[in-house]
């Protein structure tokens, strides 16, 4: 905007009054003035207003009286009085000047062009006054819409341009240039076609224009950075009559939202296809529980014809899984579960039933409403029938197991009988003067049969851990009593293979206890020792080395376990073997090398370890040799005392032969025992061959022992012994079990029952006779 005051000027003054000049008389001036609807005033700089018109007193609110003296300077505005006076001073000898100030008029503060002249002689000043204060207000508001514009044009993140008729651009903002690396300056007064050749479309300017109906498009356009999709509105310019004047446009680059879309129809592809290529059903159902889409699966799971699928989903529902199926649904809808699991049945096409493992899950939009839910249902009809049928095949091998262990169980224990004849006659043989040549058979004898029965044990074994038979009872064991028992029971045969035997007892606090079976760790350490006797080398060593130790795992204390290690300077194990070495009759190649075994020996040891709640471990060195360590929990030392030993039994009342009935029905067992005690002399043996036989026989022969044998033709041993203890007249008779059934929870049971002894077969001659002695109370040579 201009400043109002800065065009003030002087012109030369002019000479002589209108009047003189004969152009008007002094009334048509008066009258003239009078009408004009400018400020018309004479004035006086020293003494205020001489004259003014009528528009001016209007102004000014005055009467014709007020006119006289009227200060006009005081009603200047305070910052133009500076500028009056110049111009006052400038003027005094004579000449006129333009001038724009403001004045304080009724209406407040106005904008106005004075024209002054000054009388020299008079010193008078003359002046007309327009009023500019509408003008110059209508002047600012077009110069701010102006400023607005264009800083909108300025701002806009949409390109912005306007052609004329011609199709010359007259506008053109940085937004819409920029994008092409152009000016505004760069296009205005240009075509498209010169500005970008090749791209202009005239005709579609030109329809939007001779229609005047706007055009939205979407168009390429080739930028610095590729191909961009804009969005173009282009709409017709009109002037204040409604004429067409020209074309506007508005262009928005859409290629992210294009690229986006692109991408989102894509994704939708992707999820269709993956959803119908699913073997499963999926289907999707809305807000208000309609079902919207059901995969492809379904027709083929279902053997429906599509457009049956979707009415018939729901109606195909078994009807006693309707009700759990609303409920879990109800709840899902309710949002009171994140999903829901259900197994359901539906009816195929054909009328059999499918079953199905459905998921739902609820769709939920970003502000938590409830849009829907999608439903997978997985067929598993043939995977039920598939577990069905391998349960069974499952129940079918365990009871394939079962009766192998019982079958080999029942086996070991037949062997066991012909054994103790074998055992037995053959040590009665060996305690007769036979021949250098006949000595060394019967020990041969002797030493295959008690190799027989250590396989035959360890089988029977194996099979009661297998079918979980195997009873172990754990109690306090002292160790260094057991330890000292395997060896001294290992050291013939390790002389015999010229190898010495090391204790190292040192690290072991003296009565440290560990919670085991005793018989079952001297088995475990008779096993690890004889191996390491069997599989040494030449003149090597073998030491057992017992220490104490934390437990491995939290909680434990620094003496919690004890370890006894057993090491030999054997020809060791190759890491390979190592995951064999405790399967049962894996003999990792030695059955090749002529060392005696049967490869159960250390699976047995490591059951029997893992029952004691202990470890066997395994550290080898091929060629330097193998340490075995069994590590046992700690027990607490027992307080010393228990239970005293059995007193003698008082020696028969008369003094002649002691009467021993043999209750037992395999004549080979009569006859051994037979000679047995035939050796020992100072018995009458009678025996009977059934549990009847042998409670009349003892009813009224009243002996001083009865050896019993558990497995009769008739009642069992058990019955024949509690009956023997229920009869006054046999009730103090003392009877000892001798039996095949080496099972120590058979064993504790009979002795807790009134047996004096229990006798395992094969017999061990020296240990019968020295019961025998020991029950009768006498000694007889
Ligand atoms: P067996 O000694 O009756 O064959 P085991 O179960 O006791 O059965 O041992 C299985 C196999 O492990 C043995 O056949 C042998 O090959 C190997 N083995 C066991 N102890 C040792 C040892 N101390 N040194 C080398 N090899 C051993």
């Amino acid at each position: 905007m201009t400043d109002p005051l800065s065009d003030a000027a002087t012109d030369a003054p002019v000479a002589g009054t209108p009047a003189e000049r004969g152009e008007l008389t002094d009334e048509d001036a008066a009258a003239l003035a009078e009408l004009s609807e400018e400020l018309l005033v004479v004035y006086d700089p020293a003494s205020g207003l001489r004259w003014s018109n009528r528009a001016h007193r209007r102004a000014f609110d005055l009467g014709d009286e007020e006119v006289a003296g009227f200060d006009l300077v005081e009603l200047l505005h305070p910052d133009d009085r500076a500028r009056y006076r110049d111009l006052v001073r400038q003027l005094c000898d004579g000449g006129r000047a333009s001038v724009a100030a403001r004045l304080r008029t009724a209406a407040g503060y106005r904008q106005l062009r004075f024209h002054v002249e000054v009388d020299p002689d008079s010193g008078l000043l003359c002046a007309a006054a327009g009023d500019r204060s509408d003008w110059l207000s209508a002047q600012q508001a077009l110069w701010t819409t102006r400023q607005v514009l264009q800083a909108i044009l300025d701002h806009a993140t949409v390109g912005i341009f306007a052609k004329d008729l011609d199709g010359r651009y007259v506008l053109a903002n940085q937004c819409f240039t920029g994008a092409r690396g152009l000016t505004p300056a760069d296009v205005v007064g240009k075509t498209a076609e010169e500005v970008f050749p090749g791209e202009g479309d005239v005709e579609r300017d030109r329809r939007v224009m001779r229609t005047g109906v706007a055009h939205i498009t979407d168009e390429q356009v080739p930028l610095a950075d590729g191909i961009h999709t804009v969005l173009v509105i282009r709409f017709p310019l009109r002037d204040a009559t409604g004429a067409v004047i020209g074309l506007g446009g508005v262009v928005s680059d859409i290629t992210d939202r294009v690229h986006m879309e692109h991408g989102l129809r894509e994704q939708e592809r992707l999820l269709d296809t993956l959803v119908q290529a699913s073997p499963d059903i999926v289907t999707m159902i809305d807000a208000d529980g309609r079902i919207t889409e059901v995969s492809q699966a379904a027709q083929a799971i279902l053997g429906l014809p599509p457009d049956l699928v979707h009415d018939e989903l729901v109606l195909r529902l078994h009807p006693d899984d309707l009700p759990k199926a609303q409920q879990a649904f109800a709840a899902l809808y309710a949002q009171q579960v994140p999903a829901v699991e259900l197994r359901h049945r539906a009816r195929h096409g054909d009328g059999h039933w499918v079953t199905f493992d459905s998921r739902a899950r609820p769709i939920i939009s970003d502000d938590g409403r409830m849009e829907g839910v999608v439903v997978v249902s997985r067929d598993v009809t043939a995977d039920l029938a598939f577990e069905a049928e391998l349960r069974a095949a499952v129940s079918r091998a365990e009871q394939a197991n079962r009766a192998k262990s019982e079958f080999l169980s029942r086996m070991s224990h037949e062997l066991r009988v012909p054994l103790n004849s074998v055992l037995g006659f053959a040590q009665l043989l060996q305690m007769e003067k036979l021949g250098p040549t006949q000595h060394e058979a019967v020990d041969h004898i002797l030493q295959a049969g008690r190799h027989l029965l250590d396989l035959i044990d360890e089988v029977l074994d194996i099979t009661r851990i297998e079918t979980g038979h195997l009873d172990l009872v754990l109690e306090p064991v002292e160790v260094a009593p057991v330890v000292r028992d395997a060896v001294a029971l290992t050291t013939p045969l390790a002389e015999r293979h010229g190898l010495q035997v090391d204790v190292d007892l040192d690290d072991l606090a003296p009565g440290t206890h560990v919670v085991a079976n005793r018989q079952r760790l001297l088995q475990v350490l008779l096993n690890l020792l004889s191996n390491g006797v069997k599989y040494n080398r030449p003149s090597g060593s073998l030491s057992v080395r017992v220490a104490m130790g934390p437990a491995a795992g939290p909680g434990a204390g620094p003496g919690d376990r004890v370890r006894i290690a057993v090491a030999d300077t054997g020809r060791g194990i190759a890491e390979d073997d190592l995951p064999r070495l405790f399967e049962p009759f894996d003999r990792l190649g030695a059955e090749r090398s002529g060392v005696e075994g049967t490869g159960v020996g250390l699976t047995l040891s490591k059951h029997l370890v893992e029952r004691m709640h202990g470890r066997l471990e395994v550290r080898s060195v091929p060629g330097e040799g193998s340490t075995f360590t069994v590590e046992l929990p700690r027990a607490p030392t027992p307080v010393a005392g228990g239970s005293l030993p059995r007193p003698p039994r008082p020696a028969p009342a008369s003094g002649g032969a002691a009467r021993v009935l043999h209750i037992e029905d395999n004549p080979a067992n009569v006859q051994l025992v037979a000679q047995i005690l035939q050796r020992r002399g100072g018995v009458r043996l009678q025996a009977a061959s059934s549990g009847a036989d042998g409670l009349a026989a003892a009813t009224a022969a009243r002996p001083d022992l009865v050896l019993l044998d558990l497995h009769l033709p008739d009642i069992s041993g058990e019955e024949v012994l509690a009956q023997l203890h229920r009869q006054p007249a046999t009730a103090a008779v003392p009877v000892v079990v001798v039996t095949a059934d080496a099972t120590p929870a058979q064993r504790r049971h009979l002795l807790q029952h009134g047996a004096a002894a229990y006798v395992t077969k094969p017999i061990d001659v020296r240990e019968l006779l020295a019961l025998v002695d020991q029950v009768l109370g006498t000694r007889v040579r």
